[in-house]
Formats: structure tokens, sequence, C-alpha cells
């Protein structure tokens, strides 16, 4: 593993068995179905696509919040997924989440102090009396004062509510944090400050962050690296500058052509996919994107398409893609 790698994944899967009654087998639900990636040190990584797609699972398995089916997770070069409770526990301060719903996820009943002070002392951080100076200044580098210590969550608007959120876990100083759809229960006015303090926070305390989100306009301002996922799968990973001017899987394609523009003068072309996204309950043969794809081949509805590597690290699972020297290759650069 290159020592710049904070984070590997390797091989996930996260499948989820439903029982169907007595005589009937049990459903498999493949939530996650055999993807890999790794996030460097210091880096913005994103996983993005539709809702279902098996993202906010991968966040939470690679936590262990859920465990994982198969496949490898290390973080720092440790094996997460073979880690004994205990250990996994002393992990966690060092990978922490922020959760998606700011109303959710912070407890009604506990003041702002308590809920601050709760990972410091699950974690046995600082003496007790540098604990409360530690919140303090926390809640000033997130752009609130000491005199919200004792108010409780109902008394701030979401987006000083997912401030708290952000403020939670960074407290414990971790290195690497996962926010699932960390702005998107939020109000356009609010999400670019939100999105700023994040940044502002991962340049003072270095930290590594695994962004997941549908919301391509929020991808392509703040991360570094871009995997798409498509029922269960990765279907295309690349720097974000690339994958914004020159997306190659056509369901990447499809989601960018969708972005509304923000200059008047520019001129776009949307792709609008048909039919609704497949059940992971009983995902397409072949590439699971063959039923939507506008470029299908009768290779895609058999043969799931191997991964391409392009010079610049740019990588797709595209049978338009696996020979460059064929005419497929051609045909879809041409639109
Ligand atoms: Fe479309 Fe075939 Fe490529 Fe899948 S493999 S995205 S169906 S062209």
């Amino acid at each position: 593993m290159d020592s710049n790698t904070l984070l590997g994944v390797k091989n996930l899967k996260k499948h989820y068995e439903i029982a169907q009654g007595m005589f009937k087998p049990n459903i498999i639900v493949r939530a996650v179905d055999d993807i890999s990636f790794s996030v460097n040190r210091g880096e913005t990584f994103a996983l993005v696509g539709e809702s279902g797609c098996g993202k906010s699972t991968t966040g939470k398995t690679i936590l262990r919040l859920t465990e994982p089916t198969a496949g490898e997770i290390t973080f720092n070069g440790e094996h997460v997924e073979k880690l004994p409770y205990r250990r996994l526990r002393a992990l966690r301060k060092r990978m922490q989440m922020v959760f998606q719903d700011p109303y959710a996820s912070l407890d009604p009943k506990k003041t702002i102090k308590q809920i601050l002070m709760e990972p410091l002392r699950v974690h046995k951080q600082f003496a007790e009396k540098e604990r409360l100076q530690k919140i303090i200044t926390m809640l000033e580098i997130i752009g609130m004062s000491e005199a919200y210590l004792n108010r409780y969550p109902h008394e701030f608007s979401g987006g000083q509510r997912q401030r708290i959120g952000i403020a939670r876990a960074v407290i414990l100083q971790p290195d690497f944090i996962i926010a699932d759809e960390p702005v998107s229960a939020l109000d356009v006015s609010v999400q670019s400050q939100v999105i700023n303090l994040m940044l502002d926070l991962q340049k003072e305390f270095g930290l590594t962050y695994l962004f997941i989100s549908h919301d391509l306009s929020v991808i392509e301002h703040m991360t570094d690296r871009v995997a798409v996922m498509y029922l269960g799968k990765i279907v295309e990973v690349a720097k974000t500058e690339d994958l914004f001017e020159a997306p190659k899987h056509p369901y990447t394609k499809a989601l960018i052509s969708a972005v509304p523009i923000s200059h008047p003068a520019e001129k776009k072309d949307r792709i609008v996919l048909t039919g609704d996204v497949p059940s992971p309950v009983d995902p397409p043969k072949g590439c699971a994107f063959h039923t939507r794809c506008p470029y299908a081949l009768e290779i895609c509805r058999n043969n799931v398409p191997e991964q391409t590597i392009f010079d610049n690290g740019h990588t797709v699972n595209c049978h338009l893609f696996n020979n460059k020297e064929e005419e497929n290759y051609a045909t879809i650069h041409s639109h």
C-alpha cells in the first residue's frame, strides 16, 4: 500500500439477507457489491450516485457501524474489518462521521455542552477541567460562542445544528471524517457556509474527508477525486476536474449533464436517462446500467465490464473503453 494512502477499501461487499417466509428463499440485497478504492491523506474523496446506489452503506461499513459481508478495509495500514471491538472503539476516535440530518443526529434532551463533552469522556480525552475549555475553543472555531453552551438543539437553526454536528466529530481531532450528505438537508443559502467551515477545518486540522453526496455541484466545489457509484458498484473514478471536463462512463455523463449551469452563456445538452434505477435485489446481468444506457451494446447484457485505467489514473468500467482501438471508443467521444 502507498504510504500516502490513509484508507484502503478492497473488494468490499455489504449484502443484506431478507427473510421471505417459511417456504420461500431469502432475498439478497447487494447494497455494496465488490468495490475498491483508496483515499489519500489530506484529500477529499467523493462518493456520488443516485439515492440507493450504496454510497451511505459504504460509509457505514467502513466504520463498521454495519459489518461488511466480505472484503478488506485498511486504515493507516490496520485491517479495520478484523479488529476486535475494544480496538475498533479506540480507532473510532480517529475516524468520525458527520450525518445528513442535523435534526436527528443531535440528542434533543442534551445541551450543546453535554453533546460536545460526551466524545471527550467516552474516549477519556483531556483532564476534566480542560474539557470545558476545549469545548469553548471548538465553539469559537465553528463561529459560535460560549453563550450557547447550555442551550438545546431545538434552539438552533439547521445550519447551526450541522456546525455542532461537525464540531462533535472534530473535537476528538480525528484524521478522517466520513461526511454523509452533510449539507443536503440545509437551505441552499447556508450550504456554502457549512462547506466553507469544513474546508477551513480540513486546513486547520489536516483532515481527510470521504464526502458522500448526490449533489454534483457541491462535489465539484469541494472534492479532489470522485468515485461514481451505480447499483452498489463503482463505475468511474477520476480527479474531480477530469471527471467534470471529460466524463467517460455514460452514467457519469448523464449525471453531469443534469447539473444546473452556473453561467447563462454556457450551453449544455442534457442527457435524460429513461427508466427507473433497477432494484439491488435483482440487478440486471452484465453491466447493471445496460437497461438505461443509450450506448448499450450486445456484450453489455451479459458481460460485466472490466476496469480500464488511463494514464492520468482515471478509471472506468464500461465495454466502450475495454479496447481503445475499437470504434466504440470513437463513437462515445463523438457524442
Ligand atoms: Fe453502457 Fe455498455 Fe458501457 Fe454499460 S458497459 S455503460 S451498458 S456501454
